[in-house]
């Protein structure tokens, strides 16, 4: 697998769930795959036909999106074609069922007109797998319904044994269930991934249609170009689309147009020179873009509150598909959230319109937001995080909160003595001093709080009460298609208690308003279009990097492919950066496949050395890669970082090349990382089952038996090792933190003994008795049944994840494992995907010791590699929590089935009692039919 997906793709680790999808899709299993675009999706089915040697069928239901699919993979040097009504090639179906193809993708009414004898053939030639992408289009419930979906079953009668594989990045648990049921899938391996992106940045405006406001735009939107990113501009109306687009047009941008009231042709057309960077703007109505493959779009612009949050989420989603900072803004009108009856023209019956308003309200609420708007995003998807994301407006902007007791007083109360029966307006307009007929008819006039509001402009008042509706001081509801606004307990508590001061943060809008009177876009505020890709690069390496960008344009210009399909932008930042003079070092760097290097690596090579000539820049310059890595993660994240290869790279530098942690530290850096981070990586490690010479590392930290023994003392005095600084201060001065976290990994690995000798044993935990470790057979028995867990573990930002040592690449950044989640689907194939919260210590929670320990010698140096052993391994390592988590941590995620067999020296039960109680310890809960953890 891994050498598939470093010939094809250049690429040498798996993101997070891939390995395990695709392992199961190799095994013959149905699959059900809900995971956030840009997660990786594809790669789960375009790896087994490269691995099996047989052809993968996916079901698509876009004739662009498969076009520019196949051209990505024609340029990988994978075969690849699509049968559709556009295909003019004629012979595709006779090479198809003759297996010739890896990746054959159709569209779902060709795959169900498909003669059987097709389907038999192909058979006969190999075939692996049926995908069927967009998956959610099978559901009626489902935002993009299509009927042909619904008829694709029929399929398994021609296709006995070959697993089908539904994947989406949107799916509801009705949806999933719908998905599961109409596909016939047999008791599916189901993964959910987060729907966290940590690249994008996330932020709103609040603006007025104006030309002034549009010229500003097109000045961010210009500024973005001029880096080379792609922007996408969402409009709610034609009209809105007509003139941004003229606005942007007038400005010299070049950016093309697509909506609904095109003829096909001219959207297919814009479509292609968009993926294509013919074009870096399009200015669309959300009649663009489903499915689109194109990675490298740098910034998506709504201009106008969408229509809910769950489509914004995917529209929003399109950008920064390759993991590298992108943004997302959102500006909105206040006019913008009268329009849900606009919306409600798709409704036939009073519960939908309901269900239409509820939609628009949340995403009118992530408008009027003033705290983190990635936290309120992922909790309307039924993920909680801990923390602020430090990657939004709101936690990047240095607004304070202030008093505004009075104010929410006069609102409240306003509202309460309305009787809750309107929505925001008449009691604005009550507090504005209005005398509109209706106000007046129902002596609204009279009440005390009339006119006590003009200090305000109407829309101050309205943002306030978005601000207390977010706050849950004001609830709004809809009833018959109208919003109404009514004070909630907490807002009479307010109300009652009087005089309890009330600090909120007011909202950009309401400062902009207090600031100008008006609401008007304002200049100099947070805007990171201006630094997407600049970061972590000098400004030669910058140039470098933008010519290589045209010359990577203008080669996709002459074979008539999208410059992404040649190779992504990080990629490209990568030769900048590293500047590779000769083909095998340019083989090395991520992202380069086999067919770059046969077919490009000469161009790339000679260009690199030329420029890097012309702009004084010295070549195979190596210390850039890690810092490459960074930059595809936004600042301040808490989310994980992960570095597998680093680690991989220390252990391997010490144990085999010997190198002293100084080397390793300085290996390949300009900036020298330090010594400490270097032990922990080794240290790490060793966790993960590679193989140490422990005398030499007791010897080169300094950890004597005397001192082991210190340690030992000290912990069976502070009677935990949950924390290492209570520890610590038990320790003489000379015991550092190095020598204490080795202790702890080597007690944990149970090589005490070999390393200080025979020391008693008090505090620290060991385990003692006997294990018969001969539960292989049980758990292999078990693989096919059906159970799978995923367990995966997000660590807080210290870089303490560990990963395979097969996997040697840093994986993108934007791949956060937190979960726990439990499937709805009705067949017997629960699966459950439990994610820990952990801090960065790695010796947390150890009471949950298994009921049968393994013996302290027992060997350790395969801890790691059960997938690739299989049923050989008599080492039989014991589950705890602890390493269940460590296991979970290191491969983003393992199976029921694969935490058997790595620990098995415990029995299934206790593996299954133990991911019981990390269930408990880590506060998981249920919400919307998904087990999260906290
Ligand atoms: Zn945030």
């Amino acid at each position: 697998m891994e050498a598939a997906l470093k010939t094809y793709f250049g690429y040498t680790g798996f993101r997070p769930y891939q390995r395990e999808i695709i392992q199961k899709i190799m095994e013959g299993r149905d699959g059900l795959v809900v995971m956030a675009t840009g997660s990786g999706k594809s790669m789960c089915y375009q790896i087994p036909p490269l691995v099996a040697k047989k052809t993968a069928v996916v079901v698509s239901p876009l004739l662009s999106l498969m076009q520019d699919q196949v051209m990505s993979l024609q340029q990988r040097g994978v075969k690849s074609d699509y049968l559709g009504s556009t295909q003019m090639n004629s012979s595709v179906a006779s090479e198809a069922e003759k297996g010739l193809y890896d990746v054959l993708y159709m569209t779902p009414e060709k795959a169900i007109s498909l003669p059987s004898r097709f389907w038999s053939n192909l058979q006969a030639s190999g075939i692996c797998l049926l995908a069927i992408d967009e998956a959610h289009c099978i559901s009626e419930w489902g935002h993009d319904f299509r009927p042909e979906y619904k008829q694709l079953h029929s399929l398994r009668d021609h296709l006995v044994g070959v697993p089908f594989v539904a994947l989406t990045a949107t799916a509801t648990k009705r949806v999933r269930g719908d998905i599961a049921t109409s596909l016939n899938l047999s008791s599916p391996h189901i993964a959910i991934g987060s729907f966290d992106r940590p690249n994008l940045f996330y932020g709103v405006k609040s603006m007025q249609r104006s030309m002034s406001f549009i010229s500003e735009l097109v000045k961010d939107v210009s500024d973005t170009c001029t880096v080379g990113g792609s922007t996408i501009i969402y409009c709610t109306t034609i009209r809105d689309t007509e003139q941004v687009h003229e606005a942007m047009i007038a400005a010299g941008i070049k950016a093309n147009i697509y909506h609904g009231k095109m003829g096909n042709k001219a959207r297919e057309e814009s479509h292609r020179s968009f993926v294509r960077d013919e074009v870096l703007v399009m200015v669309a109505t959300i009649a663009f873009g489903m499915g689109i493959d194109k990675p490298d779009i740098r910034s998506v612009i709504h201009y106008g509150c969408p229509k809910s949050l769950e489509s914004y989420y995917q529209e929003s989603g399109r950008c920064g598909r390759d993991g590298l900072p992108s943004v997302c803004w959102l500006y909105y009108q206040r006019g913008d959230f009268g329009k849900a009856d606009f919306y409600c023209s798709e409704a036939t019956n009073a519960t939908q319109r309901n269900a239409i308003i509820d939609s628009f309200m949340a995403a009118q609420k992530y408008c009027l937001l003033g705290t983190c708007r990635r936290k309120s995003l992922l909790q309307y998807f039924g993920e909680e995080c801990a923390t602020d994301c430090g990657n939004c407006d709101n936690c990047k902007s240095t607004k304070t909160e202030r008093d505004l007791s009075k104010e929410s007083f006069l609102l409240l109360s306003c509202i309460k003595s309305c009787g809750g029966r309107w929505g925001l307006n008449m009691p604005v307009d009550v507090l504005r001093g209005s005398r509109v007929k209706k106000l007046v008819e129902k002596n609204y006039d009279k009440l005390p709080m009339h006119a006590r509001g003009k200090d305000y402009p109407p829309n101050w008042w309205k943002a306030l009460g978005g601000l207390l509706i977010a706050h849950g001081y004001l609830k709004e509801t809809a009833n018959d298609g109208y919003r109404l606004v009514s004070v909630s307990p907490k807002g009479a508590k307010f109300l009652s208690d009087g005089g309890t001061p009330l600090f909120l943060q007011p909202t950009a809008e309401m400062i902009e308003l207090e600031d100008h009177g008006s609401s008007q876009h304002k200049e100099g505020d947070v805007n990171p279009l201006t630094t997407v890709g600049s970061e972590k690069i000098s400004e030669e390496e910058q140039k470098l990097y933008q010519m290589l960008l045209n010359i990577r344009t203008k080669l996709a210009r002459d074979i008539g492919t999208a410059p992404y399909a040649i190779c992504g932008d990080q990629t490209l930042r990568h030769f900048a950066k590293i500047r590779p003079s000769t083909g095998a070092r340019l083989a090395n760097i991520d992202g380069v496949n086999q067919h770059f290097i046969s077919r490009y690596s000469g161009i790339f090579v000679q260009s690199i050395t030329q420029l890097s000539k012309e702009l004084n820049l010295p070549l195979d310059d190596s210390s850039g890669v890690e810092e490459m890595v960074s930059v595809s993660k936004p600042a301040n994240s808490n989310l994980p970082v992960k570095l597998g290869g680093t680690r991989f790279t220390s252990w391997d530098l010490w144990q085999n090349q010997k190198y002293s942690f100084k080397k390793i530290a300085h290996f390949r850096r300009a900036v020298p990382i330090k010594e400490q981070t270097v032990i922990s990586y080794i240290l790490d490690a060793a966790r993960d089952g590679c193989e140490m010479n422990w005398n030499r590392f007791c010897e080169e930290t300094g950890l004597t038996p005397e001192v082991a023994s210190q340690i030992r003392l000290a912990i069976a005095k502070v009677g935990s090792r949950d924390k290492l600084k209570p520890v610590k201060d038990e320790l003489p001065e000379n015991v550092t933190y190095d020598m204490i976290k080795a202790f702890f990994t080597i007690d944990d690995l149970g090589m005490s003994e070999k390393a200080f000798g025979n020391i008693p044993t008090d505090g620290a935990r060991r385990a003692e008795s006997p294990n018969p470790c001969s539960h292989e057979s049980e758990a292999v028995e078990n693989g096919g049944k059906g159970d799978s867990v995923i367990v995966a573990g997000v660590c807080d930002s210290s870089p303490t994840t560990k990963r395979s040592h097969t996997d040697v690449a840093p994986a993108p950044a934007d791949e956060p494992v937190k979960k726990l989640q439990k499937t709805d689907n009705g067949s017997q194939g629960d699966s459950v995907i439990i994610a820990g919260a952990c801090d960065s210590s790695p010796s947390k929670k150890r009471s949950h010791t298994d009921v049968t320990p393994a013996p302290a010698d027992e060997p350790v140096k395969k801890l790691q590699k059960t997938e690739e052993q299989g049923t050989g391994s008599t080492s039989g390592a014991v589950a705890t929590e602890e390493a269940i988590l460590e296991l979970a941590e290191s491969r983003g995620g393992v199976s029921l089935e694969d935490a058997v067999k790595h620990f098995s020296g415990s029995k299934r039960e206790s593996v299954v009692a133990l991911l019981e109680s990390l269930q408990c310890n880590f506060a998981v809960y249920e919400k919307h039919g998904r087990f999260l953890v906290l």
